[in-house]
């Protein structure tokens, strides 16, 4: 593979110098959720996680096939061609975050599938089944009163950034560096971590609306995907992502 010297200087400035097996969590700080991966060669290889729950725990929002094939088939499929897109490198920083603050630097492979990785991990962890009267409570829910007026303000404006994804891709809350919270999409595999989102800042919320996130049970009624969403967001962990 060619890589500009700047490119080679920089991804040798980013590579674990370590050598044999260590667990590294995916993002540091007060990010609650971490990803276990192992070193070979200097470079991560990822591994896809266990779902903090069954594949029928979502039911009814999300069913259980969704879950199994979502999971299964498709996060697997971002992890193992992410595996695939690190091997072709001559090295790769150790944390996906610090990839995503320079992607623009890496092949597409990396983007899509680095992305599809993160994203769905962190998809899995922000739900939960479900639970009657289930809203943020405490400093959360106050943070999106004061961002936003409400919890339904909220609500209507996230459903609209849901909506209003044209194609596949995801829907948003971040916390930006300034700490305001807002709302935004990604196309296909983006995150708002990384250099090219128009928006940036952490996410402590966000929804898959690819087709495959719901087809199966909802074809094309997306509109009533996004408000069975809120049946299954798990806002306890939302709360320790905005720290
Ligand atoms: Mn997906």
């Amino acid at each position: 593979m060619i890589m500009s010297s700047s490119r080679r200087d920089f991804l040798k400035k980013s590579v674990f110098t370590g050598a044999g097996l260590s667990i590294l969590p995916l993002v540091g700080g007060a990010d609650a959720f971490a990803l276990t991966e192992t070193i070979s060669n200097g470079k991560p290889v990822f591994k896809l996680p266990e779902l903090p729950y069954p594949n029928n725990a979502l039911e009814p929002y999300i069913d259980a096939r969704t879950m199994e094939i979502h999971h299964g088939k498709h996060h697997a499929a971002y992890v193992s061609n992410l595996n695939k897109a690190v091997e072709a490198m001559d090295a790769f920083p150790a944390d996906l975050k610090t990839v995503f603050e320079s992607i623009e630097k890496f092949p597409a492979s990396v983007r899509n599938n680095g992305g599809g990785h993160w994203n769905h991990t962190f998809f899995w962890e922000i739900m939960r089944p479900a639970k009657e009267n289930n809203v943020p409570t405490g400093k959360l829910a106050e943070a999106i009163n004061k961002n936003f007026g409400s919890l339904d303000e909220f609500k209507k404006k996230f459903k609209e950034a849901a909506m209003g994804q044209f194609g596949s891709g995801w829907a948003w809350l971040i916390a930006e560096p300034n700490g305001q919270l807002s709302i935004c999409g990604t196309p296909n595999q983006d995150n708002p971590l990384m250099s090219v989102s128009a928006k940036k800042g952490t996410p402590i919320l966000g929804l898959d609306v690819w087709e495959h996130a719901y087809y199966l049970k909802y074809q094309n009624k997306r509109t009533d995907y996004v408000d069975g969403f809120w049946s299954i967001v798990n806002w306890d962990k939302v709360a320790t992502l905005l720290g």
